[in-house]
């Protein structure tokens, strides 16, 4: 995983061969959903459950095969491309390039060991080569950025808030363990603890009126949570603190946090 300069040159002019369309696993965040909703013209709720899968935070890959016989995004229909371009992930935005903040700072690389296009496009290398940071100003990632970096912190504090939620008494090491174990699961089973309530306030929030606003949007969606759990709907302490810690994991996958990342901060947090 090398980082990537600005001003480094490679090949990213794509050539709409819908390779990175077929075989990948796109993440997807609240806001994500609710923007392709809107795209596709259906309630949030709806495109969840049509377009979605492992607890809604990934889209699910339920299209045609392509010639590699590579599974293909149910968004996706050939001879059309992309059916929600203009409202499509940041993932998908920012392919082959992925993206991770350090210190605050957005640092962009290649995440596989080479350019993801050069094996499933390889016309692109026909195009001239770009200057990263004038392509990604071209991808219109700035309004996926700020909801990714917005969910990342609402994650982070979530999950504080679920540590600091446990009681300091004989029960403390056993939610820890039952925290950490929730950690190590994969996302569509940890999704499955939720009760309909709560899977529907963490994927699918009704504020699709501020979609446009991906920063008042997040915040939106954190009051909402925590005012559920100030309203009692998380039941006591002892089970608000692993409802917090679950909806934390599930927000911290879609934004690209590690799950052994998120074991080591509930660790640390927990000492
Ligand atoms: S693999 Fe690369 S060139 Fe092919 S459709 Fe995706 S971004 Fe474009
Ligand atoms: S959302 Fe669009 S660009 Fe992204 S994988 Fe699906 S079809 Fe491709």
């Amino acid at each position: 995983m090398d980082d990537l300069a600005l001003t480094a040159e490679l090949h990213l002019d794509c050539v709409r061969g819908g390779g990175c369309c077929h075989g990948h696993r796109i993440q997807v965040t609240p806001w994500e959903i609710a923007c392709l909703a809107r795209a596709k013209g259906m309630p949030v709720i709806a495109f969840r459950d049509r377009h979605t899968t492992d607890g809604a935070t990934f889209l699910l890959a339920d299209g045609a095969l392509d010639h590699r016989g590579l599974i293909g995004c149910g968004l996706f229909r050939d001879g059309v491309g992309c059916t929600v371009h203009a409202a499509r992930p940041l993932a998908c935005r920012m392919y082959p390039l992925g993206r991770r903040l350090i210190d605050g700072r957005a640092i962009y690389h290649h995440p596989g060991a080479q350019h993801g296009c050069y094996g499933i496009c390889p016309d692109i290398e026909t195009r001239p080569p770009r200057v990263v940071g004038e392509w990604l100003a071209e991808q219109g990632i700035h309004r996926g950025e700020i909801a990714h970096d917005a969910y990342g912190r609402l994650a982070n504090g979530l999950l504080r808030q679920a540590v600091a939620l446990i009681p300091d008494h004989q029960g403390r090491v056993d939610l820890v363990v039952e925290m950490r174990r929730r950690a190590t699961l994969a996302p569509g089973v940890r999704a499955a603890l939720f009760s309909s309530f709560w899977y529907n306030l963490v994927t699918a929030p009704p504020i699709d009126q501020v979609v446009d606003e991906p920063e008042t949007f997040v915040y939106a969606h954190a009051e909402r949570l925590l005012s559920a759990v100030a309203d009692g709907m998380a039941g006591k302490e002892s089970s608000a603190a692993p409802l917090l810690a679950t909806i934390g994991m599930q927000l911290a996958l879609v934004v690209g946090t590690r799950p052994e990342d998120v074991l080591t901060a509930i660790v640390i947090l927990a000492a």
